[in-house]
């Protein structure tokens, strides 16, 4: 309990306890009377990465627009014409003077990347190689293709692309321009670890050649990786949002976290995020629901092989799953779920699973409502608000078409309905796609509470450490070469299933003082070497 309320917690006790209230001065920008307003900018630097973290909808898109000169900001004074001249009075002296100077002289090129990749072929018809030369103004595309590991779909039809080969297409497509300003609208949704890693380097190196670059993302140990300073957005979605000044990454973060912005005195959140600083005890859960044996399965003419290596699976647990793209994880469960025979090693699944692709598919003319009755009969209930609904937080989308969702609505539809099937396994690939950080913590919640109080198990495929770190009682590796071979470990406790993918990866975390949050180290810093040298590469002694 977060203390606050009386009864039991209600999983959306944020949007109820803890509304900001909206700020007493001027905003930046309303869009009309009653309409959204923004309080605040970001303040791009150059030679810096600066970043946003937020929820979805607080105005981050209305801001960007503002920096690149598409909106005259009307300092809510909506019935006048806007001009600038009274927004350059209002930001003098801020960390914002010199970039609105140089955007008003008219001398501000800007570059994006959008949010939502998938959309990409809607408004573009032909080749990767295509896109990307018809607007490599740096005459780099060449390098970040080798980089970014497009080169195994340079000559594909964009609209044949996956969600993770279109991230990595745009991510090129928008670096390679030569632009004063670059705004980078996530960057990691479908990528794997080492994949977002190359990203965040990229975006650095860019910004160190005198360029600006904006990043919003929601992976909060990429975000700190890749940000120079940081700029906190809060209010309430689609009514107000706030953009604090810049902060350094790590108090930023740290804030964030704590749900308590300092020099703002503002509270966000009615308890903090709180990370496991030592592995949790390998616990004895409820009985085992499974047992394989040793496996292998291969396509076509052993294009791409995986080994398993046997293992069990308990009842009650949230097994995470780890490991590069392309290693097999699929390839995994649907062996498990009994939709592919194995070639060597003799399994007869009979196990119900439910399961959520990486990427939602869910495009039915349909109402959010009408989908979601058509899955459980238990929709409405007082059982299933609780459990799904409040947490995934769709009471104010039920009565939206599923086709008119965005990204990370989509994906809160697409874990109801797979939590509310009837099945043994609840398997959720890449769930955190979209969602922003309170939505990856209530989501969270929603797939453990539901293991719990079901005597469930739950196996996650996902990329954002922090959200393993928080959801999984165990760790499954993948390990090998993608799109050539991959072999599975069997299920292991977290320390060593961090320990064997962290290695592969050449990653070693260490922790943040203040509040015990996981932080990247530095390659080759005296941290680094030290828990190499120990095998410790995530909880650290
Ligand atoms: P974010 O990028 O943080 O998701 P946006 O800046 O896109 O947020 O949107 C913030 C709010 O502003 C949303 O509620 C949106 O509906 C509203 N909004 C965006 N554009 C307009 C507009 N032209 N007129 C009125 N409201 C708008
Ligand atoms: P992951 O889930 O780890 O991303 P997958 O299990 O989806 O990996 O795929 C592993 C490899 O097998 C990839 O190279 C993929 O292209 C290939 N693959 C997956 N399904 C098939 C199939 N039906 N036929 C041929 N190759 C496949």
């Amino acid at each position: 309990s977060c203390g606050i309320c009386v009864e039991k917690c209600p999983f959306d006790a944020i949007e109820i306890i803890n509304l900001p209230q909206e700020l007493d001065e001027n905003p930046t920008h309303r869009y009309g009377a009653n309409s959204f307003a923004l309080y605040g900018l970001p303040a791009p630097q150059e030679g810096r990465v600066t970043g946003i973290l937020g929820p979805n909808g607080i105005g981050k898109t209305t801001a960007v627009h503002i920096l690149a000169d598409e909106i005259t900001p009307n300092l809510g004074r909506f019935d006048d014409e806007p001009d600038w001249e009274a927004v350059l009075e209002a930001y003098r002296g801020t960390a914002l003077q010199g970039y609105l100077d140089d955007l008003v002289d008219g001398d501000m090129t800007v570059a994006r990347k959008p949010q939502y990749v998938d959309r990409i072929p809607e408004s573009f018809d032909g080749k990767t190689r295509e896109l990307l030369d018809g607007v490599d103004e740096r005459g780099v595309a060449d390098e970040l293709v080798e980089r970014l590991e497009i080169e195994a779909v340079i000559d594909q039809p964009i609209d044949t692309l996956s969600g993770g080969e279109l991230q990595r297409v745009a991510l090129a497509a928008t670096l390679v321009r030569d632009a004063d300003f670059y705004f980078l609208d996530e960057i990691t949704p479908y990528l794997d670890i080492g994949q977002r890693v190359t990203a965040a380097r990229l975006i650095q190196e860019l910004s160190e050649d005198d360029r600006s670059m904006l990043v919003v993302e929601h992976d909060l140990a990429v975000l700190d990786l890749l940000a120079d300073a940081l700029h906190v957005a809060y209010g309430e979605p689609g009514v107000f949002g706030v953009v604090t000044p810049p902060k350094s990454t790590k108090s930023g973060i740290n804030e964030y976290l704590k749900g308590y912005l300092e020099n703002e005195n503002m509270r966000i959140r009615p308890e903090a995020i709180e990370f496991e600083e030592h592995a949790p005890r390998t616990e004895s859960f409820g009985e085992t629901l499974v047992e394989y044996p040793d496996l292998t399965k291969s396509y076509g003419d052993g294009e791409f092989t995986l080994d398993v290596e046997g293992g069990q699976i308990q009842n009650n647990e949230v097994l995470g799953i780890v490991g590069p793209n392309g290693i097999g994880k699929s390839t995994f469960a649907k062996l498990l779920a009994g939709r592919l025979d194995p070639d060597s090693g003799s399994f007869d699944a009979d196990l119900d699973i439910s399961y959520k692709p990486q990427y939602v598919e869910i495009d039915q003319p349909m109402r959010v409502d009408a989908f979601l009755r058509s899955i459980t009969d238990d929709f409405g209930s007082s059982y299933w608000n609780t459990e799904i609904a409040q947490p995934l937080q769709l009471d104010r989308i039920m009565e939206q078409d599923l086709t008119d969702l965005s990204g990370g609505e989509r994906q809160r539809v697409a874990i109801a309905a797979c939590l509310s099937k009837e099945a043994d396994i609840y398997l959720l690939d890449e769930p955190s796609a979209h969602l922003d950080v309170e939505q990856r913590v209530l989501a969270t919640r929603a797939i453990r509470r539901y293991t719990e109080t079901h005597d469930k198990t739950a196996m996650v495929i996902d990329h954002d450490i922090y959200m393993i770190d928080l959801l999984a009682d165990r760790l499954q590796v993948f390990e090998g070469t993608p799109a050539e071979h991959g072999r599975a470990g069997s299920p292991v406790g977290m320390r060593e299933g961090m320990n064997t993918f962290l290695s592969n990866l050449d990653v070693t975390f260490r922790r943040d003082e203040r509040t015990g949050r996981p932080r990247i180290n530095k390659p080759g810093s005296q941290k680094d070497r030290e828990q190499k040298k120990q095998g410790e590469y995530y909880y650290a002694p």
